[in-house]
């Protein structure tokens, strides 16, 4: 990955199992150096499966509190904090972007970071001192009302904006547990990551909006669509459509933990 030079490229991460903190694997690690690797940004929207909503909505929380938004895990987990600031300003931005380009764009004063946001930012922004908000998705409508969402948010890019969409490139939770954390991949898993990382590299759009009929063992993969959605955002917000590769690992046999940035 080389530092930027005429904007922020936006960025999807797959962010795994919350325990990724305390997991001693390749997707941590990288994460940990992923803020060493491009340009400090003035502020971050995180683009995260875990926020759903019926039309876009956006956090405007000075002092978004850390949502520990999962059940049975190790303690130690739910001690974990990430106090960076909000960013009211950058909500206002977007929402201009958003209704200028024909979303509606709600907000909501009170909802903190969830660990789609939180557990990447940790990793990447240790000193949690850049301001973060969230923009929701909104699963039921698909892959290209999101690649369109991005659209509207790539002029952030050149205001020192990081935009960061956070899910994973395959995401059967169902299925996670069964091998160890670092079992290669199961045959459908790797089939359907081997398909999405080409298509991505090479700005296959056509091919990745209708990932759910083109790809193999797409639905498989992806159950529900939210964990894969926030790449749409981010490779809309791409000036090329192209995204390149700047991770690639697996945890648990099924969650491909890839990142790609889109320049
Ligand atoms: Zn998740």
């Amino acid at each position: 990955m080389t530092r930027h030079t005429a904007g922020f490229p936006a960025l999807f991460v797959s962010h795994g199992a919350p325990t990724l903190p305390f997991d001693d694997v390749a997707a941590r690690d990288f994460l940990r150096g992923l803020g060493g690797l491009i340009e400090k940004p003035a502020a971050i929207v995180v683009v995260s499966a875990h926020w759903e909503t019926d039309s876009p909505m956006m956090t405007t929380t000075e002092r978004p509190e850390t949502i520990h938004d999962f059940f049975g895990f190790p303690q130690d987990l739910y001690r974990l904090q990430y106090p960076a600031p909000g960013a009211p300003a950058l909500a206002r931005r977007i929402a201009f972007l958003l209704e200028s380009t024909g979303f509606a764009a709600d907000t909501n004063a009170d909802r903190g970071l969830d660990h789609g946001a939180w557990v990447p930012l940790m990793l990447a922004y240790s000193n949690a001192d850049v301001p973060v908000m969230q923009l929701s998705i909104q699963t039921r409508r698909g892959p290209a009302w999101h690649w369109r969402l991005g659209e509207a948010l790539r002029p952030l890019r050149n205001e020192g904006v990081l935009i960061l969409g956070s899910g994973s490139a395959t995401h059967n939770l169902r299925e996670v547990g069964r091998q160890g954390l670092d079992a290669p991949p199961l045959g459908y898993v790797a089939a359907f990551n081997d398909w999405l990382a080409p298509a991505v590299s090479d700005g296959r759009r056509d091919d990745l909006l209708d990932y759910r009929s083109r790809a193999p063992e797409a639905a498989r993969n992806h159950p529900t669509e939210e964990h894969l959605l926030p790449l749409f955002v981010a490779a809309g917000a791409g000036s090329t459509g192209r995204g390149e590769r700047v991770h690639a690992s697996y945890t648990y046999g099924v969650l491909a933990m890839d990142a790609y940035r889109f320049d």
